[in-house]
């Protein structure tokens, strides 16, 4: 690439500012205007806790499911599956959510407010309403947190299905299937991504907890013995790919569960710090020959795997690392955004509130923007939209100030701006911007897909 130049434009000579971190209403109404998140049906009034990705959203959401599965799958020991939603019933007898998959359920005999028992700090220390207080509450009890319906015409208890609760019992009943066809041996992992339904009794915090959302889980089953050594590869595995996307190291931190499950033989929390404290992330299990064992015992099925070079047999351990897709969307747009102070030469303050994904995460790469409306330009301008879109989700806007769109470019996290003037008639080439140096540079049209694919790439050094 030629050696050109370096353009600043003058409103953005800058001394950056950090004004102010997201908190969770800025980022719902933020999602909103600009189209990553809305409420579902709300034309209807909304249906509580369930939302619907927009435009921008469900850009982002695919990437932050490209961004995981590529971690999961481009290995030599990790198989994809996509596995459905409605399994026979017997999975869940023999995997323990028939049973045991519930909450304790409280109710305020006074305000009529339904609570989470165990969660609840007010009943848990002073056992009164967490809304107003009384202490006129119903006994705890068991809530079954799984979705029923029915499969086929008839209504009858024969035919109860239910809406997964998690997406991993599919990996286990398919053990046989993925490391037959894939001849792969243990150590190796089976990763899904895929929706998941749970009947919350107490969903909220935008889509932080919601009845209808989407996991990404891996199964990695291991030799017993060796299952300590590889739960700990996959907590430091797993700290280094929110770290490779931009996740802030203080946002992160390792929480050991105080109690295991009966099965378990360690649990860690990945929490971050959201916008109302930190919480769960994702969780990181050692679940022992568990779930193998139990779907061999109701099955009917040997289960057992043989390493026929050490011509032996047992039924494979597994370290499980399931994370909520929506809920690390949410933890994107959390240490993403900020507002931020710019000051021109003489003084004058603007702000511009960033998104600073990870290019990667971030929905529209580039962003091609004429001067001008005129036809000398937006001859040039629209074919070179359709040559940076051949390669990148690209945005073309060619309403306002140049200044303005630059900010609503910033707002939605867009790594590049590529400014098509009166110059670039002349020599055919543009002005690219640099979302977070703000810095710009004169580019030959020729060479734009390289340099932006370069730049996306080398994203740090970029500028
Ligand atoms: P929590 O304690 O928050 O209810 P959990 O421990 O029951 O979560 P897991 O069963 O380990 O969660 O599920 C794995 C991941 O799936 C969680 O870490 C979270 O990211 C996501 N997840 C679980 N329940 C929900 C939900 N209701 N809404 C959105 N994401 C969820």
């Amino acid at each position: 690439m030629e050696n050109t130049p370096e353009k600043t434009e003058k409103t953005e000579k800058t001394e950056k500012v950090i004004r102010r971190l997201a908190d969770l209403n800025t980022l719902v109404s933020l999602s909103k205007r600009r189209g990553f998140v809305f409420q579902s049906s709300e034309i209807y009034g909304g249906l509580g806790s369930c939302w619907d990705y927009g435009p921008l959203g469900s850009l982002m959401k695919l990437n932050v499911k490209r961004a995981w599965w590529n971690a999961m799958t481009r290995r030599s020991d990790i198989v994809g599956i996509d596995a459905a939603i409605l399994m026979h019933p017997t999975v869940w007898k023999a995997s323990g959510h028939v049973d045991g998959f519930s909450d304790p359920l409280v109710d305020c005999k006074d305000c009529k407010t339904r609570f989470r028992a165990d969660n609840t700090d007010s009943y848990l220390t002073k056992k009164q309403c967490p809304n107003c207080g009384s202490k006129n509450l119903s006994e705890e009890r068991q809530f079954n947190l799984m979705f029923k319906t029915h499969m086929g015409p008839l209504e009858d208890s024969a035919s109860v299905v239910y809406l997964r609760p998690e997406t991993a019992q599919g990996h286990f009943v398919n053990f046989m299937n993925c490391q037959q066809s894939s001849r792969y041996k243990i150590p190796f992992g089976i990763a899904a991504i895929g929706k998941s339904f749970r009947n919350e009794i107490t969903p909220g915090n935008f889509i932080f907890r919601t009845r209808e959302f989407e996991q990404m889980e891996m199964q990695y089953f291991v030799k017993p013995g060796t299952d300590e050594k590889f739960f700990n590869e996959w907590k430091e595995r797993r700290l280094q790919f929110y770290l490779k996307y931009g996740i802030r190291q203080e946002s992160l931190r390792f929480k050991p569960h105080d109690k295991l499950a009966h099965y378990a033989r360690a649990a860690v929390d990945v929490e971050f710090n959201f916008p109302m404290g930190f919480s769960e992330l994702e969780g990181i299990h050692n679940r022992s020959d568990f779930d193998l064992s139990q779907h061999a015992k109701f099955s009917g099925k040997n289960l057992e795997y043989f390493n026929e070079a050490e011509k032996e047999k047992y039924v494979p351990y597994v370290i499980e690392t399931a994370v909520g897709c929506d809920r690390l969307f949410l933890a994107f747009m959390c240490d993403a955004y900020r507002e931020e102070v710019t000051k021109d030469e003489k003084g004058a303050e603007d702000v511009r509130t960033v998104l600073a994904f990870h290019p990667d995460i971030a929905p529209i790469k580039v962003a091609v923007l004429p001067l001008s409306k005129k036809e000398d330009l937006t001859k040039i301008a629209e074919p070179l939209r359709d040559q940076l879109a051949e390669d990148f989700d690209t945005q073309y806007d060619e309403a306002q100030s140049i200044g303005k769109r630059y900010r609503r470019q910033d707002e939605i996290g867009t790594p590049f701006c590529v400014t098509v003037d009166f110059d670039t008639i002349n020599d055919q080439a543009v002005t690219v911007r640099h979302r977070d140096k703000m810095t710009q540079q004169r580019v030959p049209i020729k060479e734009l897909n390289g340099y932006i694919a370069a730049g996306l790439k080398n994203w740090n050094s970029t500028t």
